[in-house]
């Protein structure tokens, strides 16, 4: 009951790359990178472990982004040229890749830190992905919608995505990972796209997985545009409502949202009826860390809307850009919050 997991992404230790930022420079190239990225994703297996986390990721520790990953290493992609772009609907500028010409990925994505991560642990392994709409808002498309109407370009660029992101996922199982997610905060920025194609778009990238499948839908890292943002959505934040019932008729087993200090009306988890709920205890935008007490506290919220069976404690996005040491206090807290949970709700 109330098995913990983190969204995804961890912070990138000083000696692999630039720290507190989201599109940090390698320390390193070639053998030594490859080296550097293995320990740091060793290191943060141990300290998910030690805080006691019954789900545990690779952290994200090789990859540069948690889009640009994946796009790394797929053909028909322009690195070279990057364009400045607004994405999630202009909240930020981000210096993002070109697609050239046809998609095809040049080989395996993943299967380093994949497999290097299932040889480690015996727990529950979970790897993220961007999900195939997230990724359309962050690329320059110069091929796939030449001659068609916007929307038309982005549904045909996001099924191309969702065949190459189907073909690293099932590999990913192939490689003995556990739970397969799909990152998309562009969900929480064009809901009826995402109502009307985005979550078909998703269920092309999950199509014949066997291990359990899962999607992320936040309000961003905890940088500064995304904190500004969240000023102007209101005081009830709403946007979940309109994509909850489509994922909930979805394919996909589980769904993670952002529920701790932001204005989700807690009501609106009923919506997922059926699915498993990744309920956000952690704040990623805050360096105050949350006690095991507001951690229960939010699980018992959460209770009046989700199945105890259902509920998964879990941060409310990536702690990517975050420090070191408050991460691994955050971490060991989301552990401490779901232990408390158990002795106060359990059978
Ligand atoms: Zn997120």
């Amino acid at each position: 009951m109330f098995e913990t997991a983190i969204a995804g992404s961890l912070p990138k230790p000083s000696w692999l790359a630039e720290t507190e930022k989201l599109w940090p420079e390698w320390k390193a190239s070639g053998a030594e990178l490859e080296r550097a990225k293995a320990d740091a994703t060793l290191l943060w297996l141990k300290v998910q472990e030690d805080a006691g986390l019954d789900i545990v990721g690779d952290g994200e520790q090789s990859r540069q982004h948690f889009v640009h990953g994946f796009l790394a290493r797929v053909d028909g992609i322009d690195f070279e040229h990057k364009v400045k772009m607004g994405i999630r609907n202009n909240r930020y500028d981000a210096m993002v890749p070109q697609v050239t010409g046809p998609l095809r990925l040049q080989g395996r994505v993943h299967a380093t830190e994949a497999r290097l991560a299932r040889a480690h642990t015996q727990r529950q392994l979970k790897f993220t992905l961007p999900g195939p709409m997230t990724i359309v808002d962050t690329v320059a498309d110069r091929f796939y919608g030449q001659g068609l109407a916007a929307r038309e370009a982005k549904v045909k660029l996001a099924f191309a995505f969702a065949e190459l992101l189907n073909e690293e996922a099932r590999a990913l199982e192939a490689d003995g990972v556990d739970i397969v997610q799909f990152d998309e905060p562009a969900f929480n920025v064009y809901m009826a796209d995402a109502r009307d194609w985005g979550v078909a778009a998703l269920e092309r990238a999950a199509d014949g997985l066997a291990c359990k499948t899962a999607v992320h839908i936040c309000y961003g890292y905890g940088i500064k545009a995304n904190v500004d943002w969240k000023e102007t959505l209101g005081g009830e934040w709403r946007q979940y409502e309109q994509v909850f019932p489509a994922l909930a008729r979805s394919s996909i087993d589980q769904v993670s949202l952002e529920c701790f200090h932001s204005h989700v009306p807690p009501d609106l988890m009923r919506l997922l009826d059926g699915k498993d709920v990744m309920v956000g205890v952690i704040d990623v935008a805050s360096d105050t860390i949350e006690t095991p007490e507001e951690i229960a506290d939010t699980i018992g919220s959460a209770l009046r809307f989700v199945p105890r069976d259902r509920l998964r404690p879990c941060t409310n996005c990536g702690l990517a850009p975050m420090r070191r040491e408050i991460a691994e206090a955050k971490l060991a807290a989301l552990a401490q919050g779901a232990a408390l949970a158990r002795a106060r709700f359990g059978a």
